[in-house]
Order: structure tokens, then C-alpha cells, then sequence
């Protein structure tokens, strides 16, 4: 099938190298050069694990291109993905420029020798489908494709809602073996089309690229779920409420297992066994960050304002996730108790793992606060810096080559990204190096008795077992 993917950041760019390596012809419009440029010379814009690998397999075969001229990719193609960003505005709405802009577009361009399908794949508003393509006919307006010798003379399209679930990290994982497929539509023809694009992940019987670092589960079908498009919206927004609304829980009662001596780790096993929880988003630690949950959150609130709809549960969410951020200052507080002249270690600036995405990290949170209390910041992170330095000019930060370039004579170390290399990192050579062996491991990654018997004075989420082994110890 003929593809054009418009928008080519985390989403776009993984949707187009997936669909390419599954034999489409995939169109990628970018309105930003530079990114379009690299991509033609096989670099990714973005940190993302099996990425770089694929795309040259697409290259290679030629079911990949880049531009930055969407009236080309508009004509060639049959499906046209909406990627682009909707970034929160002050107010917490989402900002609908890029999607206003790329279906007034579409429209502009678009010709009438066939019918095409446009796919919001971008997370947006309720009604936005009736929206996309109200944009899309006033952009027909003033369309110079349009045949007038030809019978049929407006466009046929339909706007279909898709919205996306793959996580950061592991996207492609998430792209060619996911929980579900969701389309939002109410025309068949439309659904049959996009189900014929999905096949053979709906089928699961393409061939897996096993050497591209992505492992495949062990699934032979993907489930489909079609609805009407205002659900299929719906779904996006209620996703991640959930997903969010559980981290916020799980630290909660971490802070409750801090006051009474339990440990949170212990207690999220306990409850993650039963069937009616599961056992996902329930690690305890600093919160969520990135570029969904924060944005879709505030964007769900304001949209239930417009009906006069308090989201009061959804409010709570935020306000427990910004209040972890603080705590784990008041945590570093407590155990040096003057920050004013301090050197404090950051290690990891990305949101999550296997990313270099900094949306609403909360490393910048961390950071900027101890900045403006007079500490001197040292930061380390696998893949994130350079992006970090250039995105976050202003921030007084000396950046380190490696874990223990940043432990040599930190007062304290904050533990903000779980990247697998923190989890494993040498902690008596660490606590040789700092001035102070204080870590706060704002994730729960390292092994509490390891970090005790290296000399480590360790702070974690939810957990009080150094005061626990002190007391036992005491008992005994
Ligand atoms: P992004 O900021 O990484 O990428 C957006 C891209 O769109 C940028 O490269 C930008 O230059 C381009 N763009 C802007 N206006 C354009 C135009 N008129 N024509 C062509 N390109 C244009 O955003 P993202 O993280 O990929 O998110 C895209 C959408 O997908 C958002 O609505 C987001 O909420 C949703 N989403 C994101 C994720 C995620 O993990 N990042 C997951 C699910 C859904």
C-alpha cells in the first residue's frame, strides 16, 4: 500500500520504518529539514533501541523516503498518517497548530483519482475526527490538483481515528507486536482498507526482525478493536489516565509504607499477584514524566471542564506525581541537611530508559531545584546528554563521560533514570570516590544489602529497611 506518514518524530518516524519494513511504499514528510536531511543519510533524529537497523533495511529495499514536500506524499499515497506533536499549551489544552496545519494541507493537496484514508495517529481532543476533516475541506479550497474536467469533483477521503499505545524504549516492539489495534471509524470501506494495512501485524505472519535487538513475544494474532471515532479518542486518553492514575497509587502507598516501616517493593508484589491488578506500573519511585502522560492528563481535564465535568481523581493523579518529584528533594534534604554549596550527582536525564526523549523529564525538575537552592550539579546519562545540553542550555550542569566520572566527590547521588547500567553499577568503587557515600535512589533499582555492605547510605521510595536492619539489629 502507499503510505504518508506526516510528522516523522517518535511516533511517525517508528509507524513509517515499520510499515516499510513491512513491504508499504512509505512517504515520511517532516516540515523540519534538518531532520529530513539526516534521515536520507540513515540517521535517526532519535534514541530508539533496533531503529537505526531497520531503517537501513528499509532504505535498502526502498520502501522508505524522506521529504520534506507533503504535496508528494499527499498524491502518491492512499493512507495518510496525521503524526505530528499536540504539546500542552499553558492552559493544559492540548495545542492543535501542527495537526491544524498538516490537514489544511492535505486538503490543499489531495487530488480527486482516488479515495483516500487520513489517520489521526496523533492524540488528540474528543471530536477531533470531525474537526481534521473540516480542516481538510477548507484546505480543499484552495487546492490547484483538483481536476476539473473529472466528474467527480471533490475529493473522496475519510478520517479515521488510530490512536497510538507503543511506549518509549521499546517502540518497535510495541509497533509490530501489539496489545491491540484500535481504529476508530464509522465507514467500512475505510475499515477494511486500514485492517488490509494491518494484516500481517494483525496476523502476525511477517517475517521478524530477531536481529534488529527486537525479541518477539510468543503471539499469533493481534486483536482489532473497531469502534466509533469518539470512542477510539476516548480510549487514548482513558489509557494513559489509567496507566498514570496506578503509578500515582503505588506511590502513594509508598509513602504511607515509608511512616509505618513496610516496604512498598514487598507490598506491590502482594497485590500485583492478583489477576484484578496485575503487576505492571506498580514500581514506587519518582513518578511519571515524558511526553504523554503529563499533556494527555491535562488535556482529559480540560476536556471534561468543557462539559463542567471535575475530574477530581484525575487531579489527584497530577498532584501526587509533582508531589514525588518534591519528595525526593526533601529526601536529599534530610540526609545532608545544607544543599547550599553541595555537588550533587545526577545520574540519568531522560523520562525512561532506552530513550533520549526529555519531555517533562523529571531529572529537569530535579535539577533546576537544586540549582535555584545553590548546588553545584553534576549529571551523567547513556544516550540523553548531548540532547540535554542543547535543549536545556541554561542550566549550570557539568555533564560526565561515565557513572564514576560523576561519583568522584559528590555529596549525594540522585538515581533518576533506571537505565540497566545504574542497576548494575561497581558501589564500593563508588564509595571510595564520593565525598559523601549518600545515593538516593529515586527508582528502587539497586540491591538495599549490596548498597549497605559497600558503606552506601542509601535512601529509596516506600522503603525503610536501613532503619529496619538498625533496629533488628538493635532487638537483637
Ligand atoms: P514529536 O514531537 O516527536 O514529533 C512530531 C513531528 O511532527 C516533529 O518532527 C515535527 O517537526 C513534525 N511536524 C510538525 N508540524 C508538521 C507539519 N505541518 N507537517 C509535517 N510534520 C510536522 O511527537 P511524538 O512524540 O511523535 O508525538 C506525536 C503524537 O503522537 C502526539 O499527539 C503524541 O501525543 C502521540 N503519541 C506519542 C507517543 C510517544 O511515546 N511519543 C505515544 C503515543 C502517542
Amino acid at each position: 500500500m502507499n503510505v504518508c506518514v506526516a510528522g516523522v518524530g517518535y511516533v511517525g518516524l517508528i509507524t513509517g520504518v515499520c510499515l516499510a519494513y513491512l513491504d508499504n511504499n512509505v512517504y515520511c514528510v517532516d516540515i523540519d529539514p534538518e531532520k529530513i536531511q539526516n534521515l536520507k543519510n540513515g540517521i535517526p533524529p532519535i534514541y530508539e533501541p533496533g531503529l537505526k537497523e531497520l531503517l537501513e533495511i528499509c532504505t535498502k529495499k526502498g520502501t522508505i523516503k524522506f521529504s520534506t514536500d507533503i504535496e508528494e506524499g499527499v498524491i502518491n499515497s492512499d493512507v495518510i498518517f496525521i503524526a505530528v506533536g499536540t504539546p500542552s499549551l499553558p492552559s493544559g489544552e492540548p495545542n492543535l497548530e501542527y495537526v491544524r496545519s498538516v490537514s489544511f494541507n492535505i486538503g490543499k493537496y489531495i487530488d480527486c483519482n482516488k479515495s483516500r484514508i487520513v489517520i489521526n495517529k496523533s492524540t488528540v481532543p474528543i471530536g477531533s475526527g470531525n474537526w481534521v476533516e473540516m480542516l481538510i475541506n477548507e484546505g480543499v479550497k484552495s487546492n490547484k490538483n483538483i481536476c476539473n474536467n473529472t466528474t467527480n469533483k471533490h475529493p473522496k477521503f475519510w478520517v479515521v481515528s488510530n490512536p497510538e499505545f507503543l511506549r518509549e524504549g521499546c517502540a518497535i516492539h510495541d509497533t509490530l507486536y501489539p496489545d491491540r489495534i484500535v481504529i476508530g471509524s464509522d465507514n467500512d470501506e475505510a475499515l477494511a482498507i486500514l485492517t488490509k494495512l494491518y494484516n500481517p501485524i494483525l496476523q502476525q505472519n511477517f517475517i521478524r526482525p530477531v536481529k534488529e535487538k527486537i525479541n518477539p513475544p510468543n503471539i499469533t494474532a493481534v486483536p482489532l478493536v473497531t469502534t466509533d471515532i469518539t470512542s477510539a479518542e476516548m480510549i487514548k486518553y482513558a489509557s494513559n489516565a489509567f496507566l498514570a492514575t496506578k503509578i500515582s497509587f503505588i506511590n502513594e502507598i509508598a509513602n504511607i509504607c515509608e511512616k509505618v516501616g513496610a516496604d512498598v517493593q514487598q507490598v506491590a508484589q502482594g497485590i500485583g499477584l492478583d489477576s484484578r491488578i496485575g503487576n505492571k506500573f506498580l514500581n514506587a519511585g519518582i513518578g511519571w514524566g515524558g511526553s504523554c502522560f503529563p499533556k494527555d492528563l491535562s488535556a482529559i481535564i480540560s476536556i471534561a471542564k468543557e462539559y463542567d465535568y471535575d475530574t477530581e481523581l484525575l487531579k489527584a493523579t497530577i498532584n501526587v506525581n509533582m508531589q514525588q518529584r518534591h519528595n525526593i528533594i526533601k529526601k536529599l534534604q534530610q540526609a545532608l541537611k545544607i544543599i547550599k554549596g553541595r555537588t550533587i550527582g545526577i545520574l540519568g536525564l531522560s523520562f525512561k530508559p532506552n530513550t533520549d526523549d526529555l519531555r517533562d523529564a523529571p531529572s529537569i525538575y530535579i535539577i533546576t531545584q537544586l540549582l535555584k537552592m545553590g548546588a553545584c550539579i553534576k549529571a551523567y546519562d547513556p544516550i540523553a546528554m548531548t540532547k540535554c545540553q542543547k535543549t536545556y542550555s541554561e542550566l549550570n550542569v557539568t555533564y560526565e563521560n561515565n557513572i564514576l566520572d560523576l561519583a568522584k566527590d559528590c555529596d549525594a547521588i540522585i538515581i533518576v533514570t533506571e537505565w540497566d547500567e545504574f542497576i548494575y553499577m561497581d558501589l564500593n568503587k563508588i564509595k571510595e570516590i564520593m565525598s559523601i557515600p549518600i545515593i538516593i535512589d529515586s527508582r528502587n533499582i539497586l540491591d538495599t544489602k549490596a548498597a549497605e555492605k559497600a558503606g552506601i547510605i542509601l535512601h529509596q521510595v516506600g522503603k525503610s529497611s536501613q532503619v529496619k536492619s538498625l533496629l533488628n539489629s538493635k532487638v537483637g
